[in-house]
């Protein structure tokens, strides 16, 4: 058994961090830029050594476009993230199996042992498998053939190589992925058939009448749309090569033919591990305004973090979670525009085309957040430093360490077709209460829609479809929280702003 121990500086802070994805990078990307001023990661004193442990086997990719690479737009070496500076190690293909916390290491399934000051757990989530029945074999955990999950690159290139022009594809679930799947496998020629179990897509971020302009695009680009539609099984027929899906099944007895499937139900925060070694989890992991859990040498960000009570599942979030913590984490501060250091905006660092994909920016306080260090539980300090058992807990030197108070999203997502794209963008809760002003501009003709709502001085949410030339004001406002300014509230919709 190999255990991962090299000499070091005794002040030189051993962080492991637990999953290669979009938070996990992130961190590691910036704990190398804050430790640019210090020297190479891992070297001298006061710095930090970062050893980052993924199981997937691919280099750190952008999940968000993985859309992208299914409909055949970019090849998986173009949604790569920027590789971590040398002096980050990256364990690639090695899973973490067990946190030891009475030695402070981590146990991977290869048997090496990683002893750390500081663990990051930053496990993403796992695809939701519905209670479909037919969807597991008796006794096995395989899913039939044909039947894809859509969360890693594994995912996106056996269902890239599984489609075939003319294929009958059934997407489960009309969410933000879900419509990102079909009309990526309608863009392959694939003859898809979208089931939303409620009564619009997306419904997260848009209503009704969003929905119904986003539902014309589907219809535009081949997705045969159903919504209310809830799936009840699937049928199989087994060969000597496998059990292969056949059909998907409706409540209403309706059985829809399928040569692939897509399950595309919504997503877990991956917290087994965390779980396992007696880490505080509710939905998510547990964290305070210091990404801290209960355990305070371990962290938690990104898709298995719950902050607040709120698990964000979202890549601004992941991101502006991986920037505090290695603002806490590191001993010194990072120098501007590290080492060509840009947000994961997926077209801003890996993507050549800045008109095309998913998108998202999103930063500042959500509503609702407590204030800085107020949030106290378990005995926590109620000042922003949890009342560390013992010295173990790695410092912080200064009492103007950044905090995180939650993340303001906004999604953005551009549907590309043939007959050309279709731009959205949603944040905050597009539905007002009574006594909110609601300012709605649609036009049928151009497939626009536009509503902002607004309480008081304070933008509450809103959805842009088909025109986003208001969106960089909106945007800033939503994002800053800050009062709007005293013009006609249809400037809102109208006026860019300069953006
Ligand atoms: C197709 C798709 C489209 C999306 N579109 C958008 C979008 O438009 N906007 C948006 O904001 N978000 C979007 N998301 C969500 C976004 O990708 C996630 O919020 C983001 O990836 C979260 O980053 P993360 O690092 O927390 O998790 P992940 O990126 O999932 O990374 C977690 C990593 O940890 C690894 N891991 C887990 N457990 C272990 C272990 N025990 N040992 C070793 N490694 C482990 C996993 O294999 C994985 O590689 C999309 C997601 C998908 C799948």
């Amino acid at each position: 058994m190999e255990s991962y121990r090299e000499p070091m500086s005794p002040r030189c802070r051993r962080v492991v961090i637990v999953g290669g994805g979009m938070a996990g990078t992130r961190l590691a990307q910036q704990l190398a830029a804050h430790a640019v001023g210090v020297g190479a990661v891992g070297v001298g004193a006061g710095s930090v050594e970062v050893t980052i442990i993924g199981e997937e086997p691919h280099p750190a990719y952008n999940r968000v476009l993985l859309a992208e690479v299914l409909a055949g737009r970019y090849a998986p070496e173009i949604i790569a993230l920027p590789a971590p500076a040398a002096g980050v190690r990256r364990l690639s293909g090695v899973q973490v199996v067990r946190i030891d916390r009475a030695t402070a290491e981590v146990v991977c399934d290869d048997g090496r042992r990683v002893p750390y000051d500081a663990l990051v757990l930053a496990t993403g989530s796992n695809p939701v498998l519905p209670p479909l029945r037919g969807l597991f074999e008796p006794d096995g955990q395989d899913l039939p053939d044909g039947v894809h999950a859509f969360r890693t690159m594994d995912d996106c290139l056996a269902l890239g190589a599984a489609v075939r022009p003319g294929a009958r594809a059934v997407v489960i679930g009309g969410g933000l992925l879900g419509v990102s799947a079909a009309r990526a496998l309608a863009q392959r020629g694939a003859q898809v058939v979208l089931a939303q179990q409620s009564e619009h897509l997306m419904e997260r971020q848009l209503d009704p009448g969003a929905s119904g302009v986003l539902r014309r695009h589907m219809a535009a680009l081949g997705v045969e749309v159903h919504t209310e539609c809830r799936v009840r099984g699937l049928r199989t027929r087994a060969t000597d090569a496998g059990r292969f899906v056949k059909a998907v099944e409706l409540a209403d007895g309706y059985a829809l033919e399928a040569d692939l499937v897509v399950l595309a139900c919504g997503v877990r925060p991956r917290v087994g591990l965390a779980r396992a070694a007696g880490v505080e989890v509710a939905r998510g992991i547990v964290i305070d305004d210091e990404l801290r859990t209960s355990d305070p040498r371990v962290f938690a960000i990104g898709d298995c973090a719950e902050h607040a009570g709120v698990v964000y599942g979202l890549a601004g979030a992941a991101q502006e979670q991986a920037d505090v913590l290695a603002g806490l984490l590191s001993p010194t501060p990072p120098l501007p525009e590290p080492m060509g250091l840009r947000p994961l905006d997926p077209h801003g660092d890996s993507a050549p085309d800045p008109a095309l994909g998913n998108r998202f920016v999103g930063n500042r306080s959500a509503e609702g957040a407590p204030p800085s260090g107020s949030w106290g539980r378990n005995g926590w300090a109620q000042t922003g430093h949890r009342a560390a058992p013992g010295n173990e807990t790695p410092p912080r030197d200064t009492d103007a360490a950044p905090r995180y108070h939650g993340t303001r999203t906004l999604t953005r997502l551009t549907l590309t077709s043939a007959s050309g794209p279709l731009d959205l963008a949603a944040f905050g809760n597009p539905t007002p209460a009574p006594g909110d002003d609601v300012i709605h501009l649609a036009d049928a003709t151009r497939n626009t829609y536009r509503k902002v709502v607004v309480r008081g001085d304070r933008l509450l949410g809103g959805i842009l479809l088909g025109d986003l030339g208001t969106v960089g004001a909106l945007a800033r406002t939503w994002e800053s929280d800050e009062p709007l300014p005293a013009t006609p509230l249809l400037h809102l919709l109208t006026n860019d702003g300069g953006s």
